[in-house]
């Protein structure tokens, strides 16, 4: 899937602090504002990602070519270099030879926490031309303003209100490259093209109801140093996959024998939507004890991301744990610290992701799952399973509810 960055404005906003650096460039946290964004559009499963460029385009290069987070996501980065002023829709037009039939499109200065595939299910499921992602803000003066009736937003504005409350265009976009042949080579994505499509009706509408920031102005890039990356760090759902996710019929290792629970799907996508990352942490010893391959374990993976896609939900990181004292393959015989109740693959999870740990949770169907999550200092919930009543969501939402965590 592609995503699709527009990262040429000048940002003259800012004055010195983006003189010579590029707006989406500037440090924040000591990293790249940009480098979050890359890094929360991969792990939604976009990671063909193109550029549009313009000022300073060689420092966008040079990101692309210097990003750990790039390298680490297998993202494969392409930079374009916009004519001069050409304007949001101008950008597009111009690189549209290198567009997907259908891209997610973000802009390079700000960030609303969201689901992203929410985006692509809705442009699905509406028969939209374009998915927008909206916030409700107390003064919309800065931004576009937007009218929704259901899904469907009904008037597009370019700027909103000094002092009014209402819904913005938060920036993010999933759309059908035809919208993109609707404009020209000078034109406003948001001036010039996105009002029309809102009059045929076929502009679709979704409120994200996560953190927001836009770094144009001095004041929000300095909130951006504190707040920003606090918000950045955020609570995760670790869920086992056999009795949790799926019905355990005891070493499941091909399609044919997966079968998703109740509430299992509504329960990531939920969690997806509150912003919260989701992994799956799970032993797999029938790799082990021969019954089937690393391989097939990552297929069944791979099926289960794209049944979530379908319905706008994703996992951020599968995790198995392929070895077992007692196997009969030798090179999976071992002791492994992954092997739950050990907590290895959490921690490492924990590692590689901004987990809030104070605020995330583990739910299996073993007191070893359990177990691995105290472990790993996270707190566990035993869900029961395999009857097919088990409503996940439900457990999910009274654990959220008790601790506050929204
Ligand atoms: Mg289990």
């Amino acid at each position: 899937m592609q995503a699709v960055f527009l990262v040429g404005g000048l940002g003259s906003r800012l004055g010195d602090l983006t003189r010579q650096t590029p707006k989406p460039l500037l440090e924040v946290g000591g990293r790249a504002f940009l480098d979050y964004l890359v890094e929360d559009v991969a792990r939604h499963g976009f990671t063909d990602m193109l550029f549009l460029a313009q000022f300073e385009a060689d420092q966008v290069r040079d990101y692309c070519a210097q990003s750990s987070t790039i390298k680490r996501l297998g993202i494969k980065a392409t930079v374009l270099e916009e004519p001069d002023r050409a304007g949001t829709g101008g950008a597009l037009w111009h690189a549209r030879e290198y567009l997907a039939d259908r891209f997610l499109l973000l802009n390079g200065d700000s960030w609303l926490q969201g689901n992203y595939c929410a985006l692509k299910n809705l442009l699905e499921s509406r028969g939209a031309l374009c998915a927008v992602a909206l916030r409700e803000l107390e003064d919309t003066g800065r931004f576009g303003r937007v009218e929704l009736d259901g899904h469907n937003i009904t008037a597009f504005a370019e700027r909103g209100g000094e002092g009014e409350g209402g819904r913005i265009n938060g920036g993010i976009y999933f759309m059908h490259k035809t919208v993109v042949d609707r404009g020209g080579p000078v034109c406003s994505l948001e001036a010039d093209i996105l009002p029309n499509i809102a009059c045929e009706g076929v502009l679709a509408g979704i409120d994200f109801p996560g953190y927001f920031i836009d770094i144009g102005l001095p004041d929000s890039f300095a909130l951006a140093q504190t707040e920003f990356v606090n918000a950045w760090r955020r609570p995760a759902l670790f869920l086992d996959r056999d009795g949790v996710l799926n019905v355990d019929h005891g070493h499941v290792g091909s399609i044919d024998r997966f079968e998703w629970i109740d509430g299992a799907i509504e329960t990531v996508r939920y969690a997806n939507d509150l912003g919260w990352l989701v992994f799956v942490v799970t032993n797999q010893a029938g790799v082990a004890k021969g019954h089937y391959d690393e391989e097939a374990v990552q297929a069944l993976h791979r099926f289960m991301q794209a049944e979530l896609l379908k319905h706008g939900a994703h996992i951020d990181e599968y995790r198995y744990c392929p070895y077992h004292p007692e196997g009969i393959v030798e090179r999976y015989r071992c002791v492994s610290n992954d092997r739950k109740p050990e907590p290895g693959m959490l921690l490492d999870l924990m590692e590689r992701w901004p987990v809030d740990k104070t605020r995330s949770l583990m739910l299996g169907d073993k007191e070893s799952d359990v177990a691995a999550a105290r472990a790993a200092r996270v707190a566990g919930q035993i869900v029961s399973s395999n009857n097919g009543t088990m409503n996940l969501l439900v457990i999910f939402n009274k654990n959220i509810i008790q601790k506050l965590y929204i």
